[in-house]
């Protein structure tokens, strides 16, 4: 199953499959995971990386997706790339000869995943090809927002403006009501609403409303990671209600977000 996501930004881990190459890695940014595979294998005439070109064919094995922004993805993947370069992962110990370039930086992610800013964005850690899949060192669990996913994954087209902002009026003329931030009772357009998915409950928020809600038991932070949804007053992860918004919840209900027995894994790797 592959899922769509809106406004993605993901950083990948390549693996290199020609004998000549084998086990070698690549990491890279993106907006659409499909079509950079497809850059990168069809070499650097096509888009493809100078590291990559004339290498292939290369297999885009993990994508940790979920970032609020280009730069930010941008700069998880400059850390991810150059671990020992970066300040906040002096304590991640050089590779080690017995060690895979695989293991190496699915080692490197691990614990990229526990520190600060990192820790508290709403990613999905996705193995794309769960062939290659690994678990974390047990001292090295993400925190618990963090779902594994396992499977394909799409970024959405975006419609253009226009005619979104056309479709938008329709729903909201057949409907005969607009819906009304539960915390600052003004309109919410699709773009910026964010909606509780508790079945029972029908509240909808500005994300930008919610964010400082949520953020008020968390003062010093940013982005939240939970807080209560001022209608039902459920606990909700911030990192779930984006997913929804996103439209990649659907496939996360299944996986495990917390540590669990080897398996438990193997379960996941049918879905
Ligand atoms: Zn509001
Ligand atoms: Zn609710």
């Amino acid at each position: 199953m592959v899922v769509e996501v809106e406004s993605f930004f993901g950083v990948y881990m390549l693996f290199c499959t020609n004998p000549k190459f084998k086990g070698r890695i690549y990491i890279g940014f993106t907006v659409n995971p499909e079509r950079r595979i497809g850059q990168h294998n069809a070499g650097r005439q096509k888009g493809g990386a100078k590291r990559t070109s004339g290498k292939g064919p290369w297999e885009m094995v993990l994508i940790i997706h979920g970032f609020p922004s280009d730069i930010a993805a941008l700069r998880f993947e400059w850390a991810w790339q150059h671990p020992h370069y970066s300040r906040r992962l002096a304590h991640v110990a050089r590779r080690v000869r017995r060690e895979s370039s695989l293991q190496f930086h699915w080692r490197v992610a691990s614990h990229m995943l526990q520190v600060a800013p990192w820790s508290r964005l709403p990613l999905t850690v996705r193995w794309l090809r769960p062939e290659y899949h690994l678990n974390f060192a047990p001292a090295l669990w993400p925190p618990a927002h963090m779902p594994v996913a396992f499977g394909g994954v799409r970024a959405k087209k975006k419609r253009p403006a226009a005619e979104a902002a056309c479709q938008e009026q329709e729903v909201e003329e057949e409907d005969g009501v607009k819906e009304c931030c539960k915390l600052c009772l003004k309109t919410v357009k699709s773009a910026d609403k964010l909606s509780c998915f508790l079945p029972s409950c029908d509240t909808v928020c500005h994300l930008i409303c919610l964010a400082r809600h949520f953020l008020k038991s968390e003062p010093g932070h940013l982005l939240p990671v939970e807080g209560r949804c001022p209608g039902c007053n459920c606990s909700v992860l911030w990192g779930n209600l984006i997913r929804h918004k996103n439209g990649c919840y659907g496939d996360l209900e299944e996986t495990a977000t917390v540590p669990s027995s080897q398996s438990h894994c193997a379960a996941e790797l049918q879905l």
